[in-house]
């Protein structure tokens, strides 16, 4: 079969790989929609962020590797008989992160709390291949309402899903979130979804803040034209946003804030709010911890996201309670278009792309994506 396969950053390979052998506990798959998360394209390119040693250190012992690949939509191949609750046929998306099954927390039926497994896409090969064997515990049966690319999309939903949990907001308090990439937008649905009074957008893309208005936010600002935060306060009577998600943040050759959304975002909060921090910096930051102190801010990061999160995506998105096709503006079509979608993915900012770049693998299924989603 045909893998993406990395020999170095910035080094990708469309190579001829022997296919995997189906195993108990795992079922084969065929991609068919794939987008690398930024994360990923980021690292790809060498540039430090979450997991750059791992995968640094991967590349230096055991280059060339199968990377990256755990945003996916796929449709299953072949499961062992009798062994599994799946069925070919069926279409998929997965979580990321999984527990190991053997720790003291596993054991204790607090697997969610476990951060020895494996994670697909780091540690497993993902779904830049023709096929992938893929652990089934990982997976969850994808909704016929749901298209093959907002289904690559769960995953990274899931994770939003789990940072308004975090967040625990009570029924009318106010939301500010920086940033209206996909995450910021998933936020502001999952947020609006679960009472939040006033939410309030910013963003420096003219499209992002058209996108965040269309998807309910109810005061958009661009950051371009007017100061956020004393914008945010003024909306908030002078206080500031009971919570404040910052999801901009990152390195500002790829687009991204900076840190300086993190300090906006701890000027915007009220007293005693909390600050959800989505974003990856890639560095460590210099912080004002006492101002933190003085004013008892609660500067909070999302819990790793579980199974039950993924499986309540596939019921916000079936139901068109929470709507992903207004982000996907850069839909590619083939195995070839990987590396291209990574360079999207990697500088959203320059192509003005909203979602990372997807990857339409089965050609029989562009036509239908392409219809929908692709606006470019
Ligand atoms: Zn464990």
């Amino acid at each position: 079969m045909k893998a993406w396969r990395l020999y170095g950053f910035n080094d990708l390979r469309l190579d001829e790989v022997p296919a995997p052998v189906l195993k108990p506990g795992h079922v084969l798959v065929e991609p068919l929609c794939v987008q690398p998360s930024v994360t990923e394209a980021q690292l790809a390119q060498g540039i430090p962020t979450l997991a750059y040693e791992r995968v640094k250190k991967r590349l230096e012992t055991e280059a060339p590797v199968q990377l990256f690949g755990h945003e996916f939509c796929a449709r299953i191949v072949e499961v062992l008989p009798g062994g599994s609750s799946l069925h070919p046929g069926d279409r998929v998306a997965a979580r990321a992160k999984l527990p190991c099954g053997a720790c003291s927390l596993c054991a204790s039926e607090k697997s969610h709390l476990c951060r020895r497994g494996p994670v697909i896409g780091f540690d497993l090969p993902g779904c830049f291949s023709e096929l992938a064997l893929l652990p089934e515990i990982a997976l969850v049966k994808v909704d016929d309402r749901i298209s093959d690319g907002e289904a690559a999309c769960l995953q990274s939903l899931s994770d939003s899903v789990a940072a308004v949990e975090t967040a625990q907001f009570g029924i009318g308090d106010s939301v500010a979130i920086f940033g209206q990439g996909s995450m910021g937008l998933e936020c502001l649905q999952i947020a609006r979804l679960s009472g939040a009074g006033v939410l309030i957008t910013v963003d420096v893309r003219e499209e992002a803040c058209r996108i965040s208005r269309e998807l309910g936010a109810d005061h958009i600002i661009n950051a371009m034209k007017s100061d956020p935060v004393s914008t945010i306060r003024e909306l908030t009577g002078g206080n500031g946003a009971d919570v404040v998600f910052e999801c901009a943040g990152g390195s500002p050759k790829q687009g991204l804030s900076g840190h300086r959304t993190l300090l906006q975002a701890m000027e915007s909060v009220r007293s005693g709010g909390k600050i959800i921090g989505v974003s990856w910096f890639g560095r460590p930051l210099e912080l004002d911890v006492d101002l933190l102190r003085e004013r008892s801010l609660r500067y909070l990061f999302p819990d790793i996201s579980t199974l039950s999160h993924l499986e309540h995506t596939v019921r916000l998105v079936a139901s068109g309670r929470v709507r992903l096709k207004p982000a996907l503006t850069h839909v590619l079509r083939g195995m070839e278009s990987v590396p291209r979608a990574f360079e999207i993915t990697a500088n959203k900012g320059k192509h003005q792309a909203i979602n990372p770049a997807q990857v339409v693998l089965k050609s029989k299924l562009a036509k239908r994506e392409l219809g929908t989603g692709n606006r470019k």
